[in-house]
Protein backbone atom coordinates (compact mmCIF):
# COMPACT_ATOMS: atom_id res chain seq x y z
CA UNK A 1 0.00 0.00 0.00
CA UNK A 2 3.11 2.08 0.38
CA UNK A 3 4.06 2.78 -2.82
CA UNK A 4 0.61 4.09 -4.10
CA UNK A 5 0.41 7.53 -5.70
CA UNK A 6 -1.96 10.07 -4.32
CA UNK A 7 -4.58 10.39 -6.96
CA UNK A 8 -7.71 12.28 -7.37
CA UNK A 9 -9.59 8.91 -6.47
CA UNK A 10 -7.42 8.14 -3.45
CA UNK A 11 -5.75 11.71 -1.81
CA UNK A 12 -9.34 11.88 0.21
CA UNK A 13 -8.50 8.57 1.26
CA UNK A 14 -4.90 8.88 2.40
CA UNK A 15 -6.00 12.20 3.82
CA UNK A 16 -8.48 10.49 6.34
CA UNK A 17 -5.02 7.92 7.07
CA UNK A 18 -3.21 11.24 7.95
CA UNK A 19 -6.09 12.00 10.25
CA UNK A 20 -6.45 8.37 11.75
CA UNK A 21 -10.12 8.03 9.94
CA UNK A 22 -10.58 5.06 7.92
CA UNK A 23 -12.84 6.40 4.82
CA UNK A 24 -14.37 4.42 2.16
CA UNK A 25 -16.65 5.56 -0.19
CA UNK A 26 -20.60 4.71 -0.52
CA UNK A 27 -22.34 4.01 -4.02
CA UNK A 28 -25.62 6.31 -3.28
CA UNK A 29 -27.33 4.65 -6.31
CA UNK A 30 -27.00 0.90 -5.44
CA UNK A 31 -25.51 1.57 -1.78
CA UNK A 32 -23.02 -0.73 -1.27
CA UNK A 33 -19.91 0.17 -0.27
CA UNK A 34 -16.67 0.30 -2.15
CA UNK A 35 -13.03 -0.11 -1.14
CA UNK A 36 -10.76 0.63 -2.87
CA UNK A 37 -11.46 4.70 -3.98
CA UNK A 38 -12.78 5.23 -7.47
CA UNK A 39 -14.75 7.56 -9.55
CA UNK A 40 -17.27 4.60 -10.91
CA UNK A 41 -19.02 2.21 -9.11
CA UNK A 42 -17.80 -1.46 -9.67
CA UNK A 43 -21.37 -2.61 -8.68
CA UNK A 44 -23.66 -0.45 -10.97
CA UNK A 45 -21.61 1.91 -12.91
CA UNK A 46 -23.25 4.74 -11.36
CA UNK A 47 -21.10 8.01 -10.25
CA UNK A 48 -22.80 9.03 -7.62
CA UNK A 49 -20.85 8.52 -5.04
CA UNK A 50 -20.13 10.16 -1.54
CA UNK A 51 -16.93 9.08 0.90
CA UNK A 52 -17.78 8.03 4.86
CA UNK A 53 -15.84 6.92 8.06
CA UNK A 54 -15.79 3.38 8.63
CA UNK A 55 -15.61 2.35 12.30
CA UNK A 56 -12.67 0.63 11.77
CA UNK A 57 -13.96 -2.80 13.01
CA UNK A 58 -14.18 -5.86 11.07
CA UNK A 59 -12.74 -10.12 10.86
CA UNK A 60 -10.58 -11.40 8.69
CA UNK A 61 -11.50 -13.02 5.98
CA UNK A 62 -8.29 -14.25 5.19
CA UNK A 63 -4.77 -14.49 6.16
CA UNK A 64 -1.15 -15.57 5.68
CA UNK A 65 2.25 -15.20 7.13
CA UNK A 66 4.76 -13.75 5.45
CA UNK A 67 8.37 -15.52 5.78
CA UNK A 68 9.77 -13.93 2.45
CA UNK A 69 9.67 -10.70 1.96
CA UNK A 70 10.81 -8.16 -0.37
CA UNK A 71 13.77 -6.63 0.05
CA UNK A 72 12.41 -3.88 1.58
CA UNK A 73 10.69 -5.06 4.23
CA UNK A 74 12.95 -8.33 5.08
CA UNK A 75 13.69 -7.59 8.67
CA UNK A 76 10.04 -7.63 9.50
CA UNK A 77 9.25 -11.69 8.84
CA UNK A 78 7.44 -12.97 9.63
CA UNK A 79 4.40 -10.75 9.63
CA UNK A 80 0.98 -11.08 8.70
CA UNK A 81 -1.08 -10.16 5.85
CA UNK A 82 -4.78 -10.10 5.89
CA UNK A 83 -7.84 -9.29 3.76
CA UNK A 84 -10.01 -7.72 6.14
CA UNK A 85 -13.84 -7.70 6.08
CA UNK A 86 -15.03 -4.33 7.79
CA UNK A 87 -18.60 -3.69 9.52
CA UNK A 88 -19.42 -1.17 6.55
CA UNK A 89 -19.35 -4.07 4.25
CA UNK A 90 -15.83 -3.51 1.68
CA UNK A 91 -13.01 -5.76 2.22
CA UNK A 92 -9.31 -4.15 2.36
CA UNK A 93 -5.98 -5.94 2.51
CA UNK A 94 -3.69 -5.03 5.57
CA UNK A 95 -1.21 -6.26 8.01
CA UNK A 96 -2.37 -7.74 11.35
CA UNK A 97 0.05 -6.22 13.91
CA UNK A 98 0.52 -6.63 17.81
CA UNK A 99 -0.69 -9.86 18.63
CA UNK A 100 1.45 -11.68 20.73
CA UNK A 101 0.08 -14.50 22.54
CA UNK A 102 -3.50 -14.25 20.04
CA UNK A 103 -4.23 -16.59 18.04
CA UNK A 104 -4.65 -14.72 14.01
CA UNK A 105 -7.36 -16.54 12.07
CA UNK A 106 -9.94 -16.15 9.79
CA UNK A 107 -12.88 -14.80 11.69
CA UNK A 108 -10.89 -13.38 14.07
CA UNK A 109 -12.38 -10.08 14.88
CA UNK A 110 -9.59 -6.84 14.61
CA UNK A 111 -9.53 -2.93 14.72
CA UNK A 112 -7.67 -0.28 12.88
CA UNK A 113 -4.85 1.26 14.26
CA UNK A 114 -2.76 3.73 12.26
CA UNK A 115 1.14 3.91 12.29
CA UNK A 116 4.04 5.17 10.24
CA UNK A 117 4.99 2.53 7.53
CA UNK A 118 8.64 1.60 7.14
CA UNK A 119 8.80 4.84 5.04
CA UNK A 120 7.27 7.45 7.71
CA UNK A 121 3.82 6.97 5.86
CA UNK A 122 0.90 6.93 7.80
CA UNK A 123 -0.64 3.39 7.31
CA UNK A 124 -3.34 1.37 8.64
CA UNK A 125 -2.73 -1.27 10.03
CA UNK A 126 -5.42 -3.96 12.65
CA UNK A 127 -4.80 -5.27 15.83
CA UNK A 128 -6.73 -8.31 17.29
CA UNK A 129 -9.85 -8.01 19.29
CA UNK A 130 -12.01 -10.09 21.99
ZN1 LIG B 1 -23.59 1.35 -7.25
Amino acid sequence: MSDELPDPDSSHYWEGISNSELRYQLCNSCKKSIFYPRSICPTCGGNDISWQVSSGLGEIYACSTIYRAPPKYKDKVPYIVALIDLNEGFRMMSEIIDFEGQVVSVGKRVQVTFRDDIDGKPTPYFTTID
